[in-house]
């Protein structure tokens, strides 16, 4: 649902402020499956909003469910594709949610980034995703009150690319007027765009910060990121320092563990370095999820020298846990067919 948009067609129309805040209710609750089930509304406007409005601009088009994960695959109105996966932490519910459709920055280990580019989501498809999965949960289970607790930028596409609609979209998603989510439990991930990582820490929000790095050589990652090419390594640690300074906010660095390409002993030593330059830094070690793109995740002991390492010196880092890679729902692994037909 566009929120702007249904507000002022309502003051068009000449109804009272308050029926705003009632569809509003209604959409946030992700309860009612159409306008029409809203009985809190007068029928004649039920009617109304039914022939103007979408309360959804996504469609469902496929379910997988698997161990703590299901990834859907939902239809926008002009037939394209996306894919958003809720993840089950048992404390909590996350959403990994799209930004655009495909993604043009190409990433070598990434299905997204090999499917190319088609568009960039609007703010009203991006939040429709929160609603989705709102009302998957409701459906799952109408006694319980399980909402979506937690957001993570890090479906297909690249967030600080689609920046007027990801402002547009968080604005609503924290704001008391919206869902309320805190700002702690939103993570934003990036693949490096400097410009917009300056932009963000501007922001000064408590909006967490993701910077997929992947590789400390900078040869090495404009090979498997191109995107480096033109925002160079150097470049993105100074920002990324700056953010720090700047925030006094930790930094999260995204580096999947690909075998024969990053997981070697000059890389650790790299990334070691890189943790002890700034206590606000963290590494999120992540298994290489499995693409058609034949690159192989690091064998299991280059995996333990690496934590057994970072530990030892007690450094900043997680191991994280993939999520979905049996449906093909984790990082990395989202990909749609463009030609699917609509
Ligand atoms: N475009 C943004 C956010 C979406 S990708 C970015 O690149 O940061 C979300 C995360 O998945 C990123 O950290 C990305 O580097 C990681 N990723 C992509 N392909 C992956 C794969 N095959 N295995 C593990 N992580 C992957
Ligand atoms: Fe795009 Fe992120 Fe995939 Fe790179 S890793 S291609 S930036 S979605």
């Amino acid at each position: 649902m566009d929120p702007s948009s249904l507000s002022s067609f309502l003051n068009q129309q000449g109804y009272p402020a308050y029926r705003y805040r009632q569809i509003l209710k209604n959409y946030l609750s992700a309860r009612p499956a159409s306008f029409l089930e809203m009985t809190d509304l007068p029928k004649p406007l039920r009617h109304q909003l039914d022939s103007n409005f979408k309360l959804s601009s996504l469609s469902l088009s496929q379910l997988q469910p698997s161990q703590g994960a299901v990834k859907a695959k939902l239809q926008l109105s002009d037939g394209q594709m996306i894919e958003s996966v809720l993840m089950d932490y048992d404390q909590w519910y996350s959403v990994c949610l799209s930004t655009q459709v495909g993604c043009p920055l190409g990433c070598r280990f990434c299905a997204t980034g090999q499917m190319g580019f088609i568009r960039k989501l609007t703010a009203e498809e991006i939040i429709d995703q929160v609603h989705f999965w709102n009302n998957y949960l409701y459906q799952q289970s109408p006694e319980s009150s399980s909402k979506v607790d937690r957001l993570v930028f890090m479906g297909m596409g690249e967030p600080f690319l689609n920046w007027s609609n990801l402002i547009l979209a968080l604005d609503f998603i924290r704001s008391p007027q919206g869902w309320f989510v805190g700002q702690r439990k939103i993570s934003i991930s990036t693949a490096g765009i400097i410009p917009q990582i300056e932009n963000f820490t501007n922001l000064d929000t408590q909006i967490n910060l993701a910077v997929s790095l992947h590789s400390l050589n900078q040869s090495v990652r404009s090979e498997i990121m191109p995107i480096s090419r033109q925002y160079p390594l150097d470049d993105l640690l100074s920002v990324c320092h700056q953010y720090t300074q700047k925030t006094r906010r930790q930094l999260f660095f995204e580096y999947a563990l690909i075998r024969g390409v990053n997981d070697r002993p000059s890389d650790l030593s790299l990334l070691i370095k890189l943790l002890k330059s700034n206590h606000l830094f963290f590494l999120n070690l992540i298994p290489l999820n499995l693409t058609s793109h034949g690159m192989l995740p690091s064998l299991p002991e280059t995996v333990n020298l690496f934590t057994q390492s970072l530990s030892k010196l007690g450094l900043n880092y997680s191991l994280r846990r993939s999520f979905g890679s049996d449906i093909q729902a984790a990082c990395g692994q989202l990909i749609v067919n463009p030609k699917l037909p609509v």
